[in-house]
């Protein structure tokens, strides 16, 4: 069996000195450094107990010692649980009692939150060519067979409800990380922007295993700040992965700075993932940035990538594009939602998860025996064979008897200068559903809702208007900066009526 690390492998063999990746705490470190990192690393865990089929939790922000608590993992044949440390002490809690880790790793010196994890799991520090790290021992050593080709443990955003634990092999990254790095031509000159966390399928998949397969160097980030973006970006980065609300607060910053324009002729490509990509944030940031935005569509149950566009810059096309190589796409249309055309996207290939752990019912609704995997995302395939998504199952609208599907609301309301990112549910009230608005706008920024709401009522017919507005200076949002729209009642409830 192939396994990631065999990619640093290779790089080793072939570029040892060549620069692989550097971090906001100082490291610098070449692909053999990297590599030698690892491996100490994993003699420690060893010594520690941890042997193949165990799991090992990663509570980290992005920084050289967490690239190497993966390594070190899967050198020694364990299944690594990475983990935001920004996540709360119940949440891990929850993460510790499902998985049962043998050890795990805090990256203090790049994280203020995994210090207050490592206090509290009474972790001790250890240090050698990996940095420092704090290191934990949850539970006794308790193998698990099933996990013998399982790489990762990743569990999902949360956005729907309850994270759950994807199990994704050593098959599944690196089919991911080689098909990202070739849907970017990567290559060994390239240096990569990596803020997306590394605890995310995105930032796991597209960032770091994709640089080590290419070759490619990787600036990590260990939070997202749009002024260390936009320095960054006049630093030299080629290549930048984000999630939309990243391209939305860059572009905020870079007005209230009055940068109009990037000017950089290092920067080739920027993709958009994770979330919707709305036209009016898409027409901003290519302004900005200067070159072409390509939206990205993919799951933590996909390992990231299904579909992603190749559009010229200016392009109208606001679909996810075709489905990458070797990824088949259908359309359930018997869903509720669905009809003529439109209905649940499933995918089926080798970025298939192999199950959720230890909770084969969900997996049981989700994976059918052809291999083909629900989505629960609602989308529709044009006549160019390319993906539209029209939003979540579980987020669909029925509002007086019409659909209604919360992206196209968002993006209606983004499209207003004052307006930096939106969300939209809907909310039962008298036997119907409302489509409720939640809209964040700058610090001391005053918009009228009443002017908001004849805005977007210009744009989209009576039946997708929001009856309700709601203003805030933030949104509640996961560490990636996705928006968990299952708090937002909660986040506005002294707002609502
Ligand atoms: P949970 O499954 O725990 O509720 P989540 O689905 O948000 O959380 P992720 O795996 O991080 O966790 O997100 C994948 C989802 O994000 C997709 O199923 C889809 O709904 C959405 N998504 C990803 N990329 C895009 C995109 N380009 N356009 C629209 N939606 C997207
Ligand atoms: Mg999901």
């Amino acid at each position: 069996m192939a396994h990631i690390q065999d990619f640093l492998a290779h790089q080793v063999g072939s570029r040892p000195d060549a620069l692989a990746l550097t971090d906001s705490i100082g490291t610098r470190w070449s692909f053999a450094e990297a590599d030698r990192a690892s491996t100490d690393l994993a003699a420690r865990l060893k010594d520690a107990g941890v042997v193949p089929g165990d799991r090992v939790l990663m509570l980290s922000e992005n920084c050289a010692p967490a690239v190497a608590a993966l390594f070190a993992a899967w050198k020694l044949g364990a299944t690594i649980i990475p983990v935001n440390a920004r996540q709360t002490e119940a949440e891990v809690k929850r993460i510790l009692d499902h998985a049962r880790p043998a050890a795990a790793l805090m990256t203090c010196e790049a994280s203020r939150d995994a210090a207050t994890h490592a206090e509290r799991m009474g972790a001790t520090e250890i240090a050698g060519s990996f940095g420092r790290l704090h290191l934990a021992r949850p539970f006794d050593s308790n193998p698990d067979p099933d996990l013998g080709d399982v790489a990762v443990l990743l569990y999902t955003t949360g956005t729907t409800g309850d994270p759950k634990g994807v199990m994704l092999t050593h098959d599944n990254v690196r089919f991911g990380g080689m098909a990202s790095a070739t849907l970017r031509d990567m290559t060994p000159d390239d240096l990569v922007y990596g803020v997306l966390p590394i605890t995310h399928v995105f930032g796991l998949a597209s960032v770091v295993t994709a640089a080590t397969y290419a070759g490619a160097a990787v600036q990590l980030e260990a939070r997202f700040s749009a002024a260390k973006l936009y320095e960054a970006l006049q630093g030299g980065v080629t290549l930048l992965s984000a999630v939309p609300q990243m391209h939305a607060l860059l572009m905020q910053y870079t007005k209230e700075q009055g940068h109009t324009q990037l000017g950089s002729d290092k920067l080739r490509y920027v993709s958009s993932g994770a979330a919707p990509l709305d036209p009016a944030w898409k027409r901003k940031a290519e302004a900005f940035y200067g070159v072409a935005l390509q939206n990205g569509y993919g799951m933590t149950e996909s390992t990231a990538g299904v579909c992603a566009t190749r559009n010229p810059m200016g392009s109208a096309d606001i679909s996810v594009g075709p489905v990458l190589p070797g990824v088949e796409i259908k359309i359930d249309d018997t869903v509720e939602g669905g009809g003529d055309g439109s209905g649940e996207v499933m995918t089926r290939g080798a970025h298939v998860m192999k199950g959720y752990y230890r909770n084969p019912e969900e997996t049981a609704k989700v994976l059918d025996a052809e291999g083909w995997m629900r989505t629960g995302d609602l989308g529709k395939i044009d006549a160019q064979g390319h993906l539209h998504i029209l939003g979540r199952s579980k987020e669909l609208i029925i509002h007086g008897g019409f659909n209604v599907y919360p992206p196209e609301v968002e993006a209606a309301l983004n499209d207003h200068p004052q307006v930096i990112q939106s969300a939209v549910i809907g909310r039962m009230k008298d036997g119907d559903e409302q489509v409720l608005a939640f809209v964040q706008v700058a610090e001391g920024d005053t918009v009228d809702p009443a002017d908001l709401k004849a805005f977007v009522g210009e744009r989209l017919a009576g039946y997708k208007r929001p009856s309700r507005i709601y203003l805030g200076t933030s949104l509640p949002a996961a560490p990636t900066g996705k928006i968990l729209k299952h708090r937002l009642l909660e986040a506005f409830a002294d707002q609502l009526d």
